[in-house]
């Protein structure tokens, strides 16, 4: 550090004028080239003598993140690292953050625990997993017949969703957060043609969540298991059915080498969110202006993983025509079952978790009204757009 001798010079600075060919110019010029950065210095130390706010600043954080995703897979799995890498830079490197796939340090679906006991500090994957302990928890990652992905960010951040989400997750010292949205899903992958609600009899689908349950009470039996392990169980037979999310990361498996049919839309999941969850105590370490940080990057990856899917579904959907998947749209008489059971799930839920209410009652006095306008803006556009498609078919 420099002296404080040097610091007390600067009353005597002149401003330097060039001169042509003037040798003593040139060490001058060079002289005051160091008295400047010395006064850099001494203003930098003063700071931190008179604050003490550039010794927070200096203090650097070292954070694991765990995934429910296989490693960098595209979308879901690059998100993370993409959150990561953000943070570094926004934060000139005093918050680390290191990635770790499903199963490097925990299983897929002990995230929720691995974060919730510091294991880890912060975890990314999708609320609905956390069924089992959570019953309300699937409602911050996709309704059947709820929200898109447009309306479910729009709730989250300027309609309560957020705030309840963090109710929910408190005692389970647990903050959440929006971090991706695949956009709607596709309905799934089938190895028989379905039309009527009789051919969900006995299958057997890897599909999770409120969705799950409708599947179920459809008379087929839902099977919860992590993005990783759908094409062995297809493959083996373990499953008979499987959706996992939409063209983009359905080609990225493979799943057109174990199914033939490919069913659409994804009724149970219009427009799920991804989240990312932070130890409480290891959030509440963090200087203000890491947790802001932590929260723009959060909302920055939350916007990029829809991009990417928004732009890279459409050209999947067109190599899985080509390797000749049958791309069908589910017949009226399916969807109608499923819309009524889905309902009927939903108050289900309700009747039995005050939290599943309370938080469902805000979700669909939302929805209500957002449907109204987009009636007459996003759904009466769709309409006027001329569309046209050689892959699949239209009802
Ligand atoms: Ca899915």
């Amino acid at each position: 550090m420099v002296s404080g001798g040097l610091c007390q010079f600067r009353s005597r600075l002149v401003p330097y004028k060039p001169t042509r060919d003037n040798g003593m110019q040139i060490i001058k010029s060079y002289f005051l080239i160091v008295v400047a950065l010395s006064l850099i210095a001494c203003q930098a130390e003063n700071a931190a003598d008179s604050s003490g706010a550039s010794r927070v600043e200096q203090q650097t954080f070292k954070w694991k993140l765990v995934t429910t995703w296989p490693k960098n897979f595209p979308g879901l799995g690059v998100a993370p690292e993409n959150f990561a890498a953000l943070v570094e830079r926004m934060s000139s490197g005093r918050l680390m953050i290191k990635v770790y796939s499903a199963g490097e340090i925990v299983p897929a679906l002990e995230v929720f625990s691995a974060v919730s006991s510091g294991t880890a500090e912060i975890g990314h994957g999708a609320a609905y997993y956390w069924k089992g302990k959570i019953p309300a928890a699937p409602l911050f990652t996709s309704v059947p017949f709820g929200l898109n992905a447009q309306e479910m960010n729009g709730w989250l951040h300027y309609g309560g969703g957020l705030a309840l989400w963090r109710e929910l997750y408190a005692p389970f010292n647990l903050i959440p957060m929006a971090a991706g949205n695949t956009g709607i899903q596709m309905g799934g992958w089938y190895n028989k043609e379905l039309r009527t609600i009789d051919d969900f009899k006995g299958l057997r689908m890897r599909i999770p969540g409120l969705g799950g349950e409708v599947f179920t009470r459809a008379g087929g039996t839902a099977v919860n298991l992590p993005g990783g392990e759908i094409y062995t169980s297809m493959q083996t037979g373990v499953i008979d059915a499987a959706e996992w999310v939409a063209p983009y990361n359905d080609l990225a498996f493979g799943f057109q080498n174990v199914a033939q049919y490919y069913y659409y839309p994804g009724w149970q999941e219009p427009g799920p969110s991804i989240e990312l969850i932070i130890n409480q105590q290891a959030y509440d370490s963090l200087p203000d202006d890491l947790t802001a940080i932590v929260e723009t990057a959060a909302r920055a990856i939350n916007q990029d993983m829809l991009d990417e899917y928004t732009s890279r579904n459409n050209t999947a959907l067109l190599e899985l025509a080509k390797q000749g998947v049958e791309i069908r749209p589910y017949p009226d008489e399916i969807i109608a079952v499923l819309r009524q059971i889905s309902a009927e799930v939903l108050a289900e839920n309700a009747a039995r978790d005050p939290m599943f209410d309370k938080i469902y009652r805000s979700y669909d006095a939302y929805r209500k009204n957002v449907t109204a306008y987009h009636e007459i803006s996003e759904h009466a556009y769709f309409k006027i757009r001329q569309t046209s498609s050689d892959i699949v078919g239209h009802d």
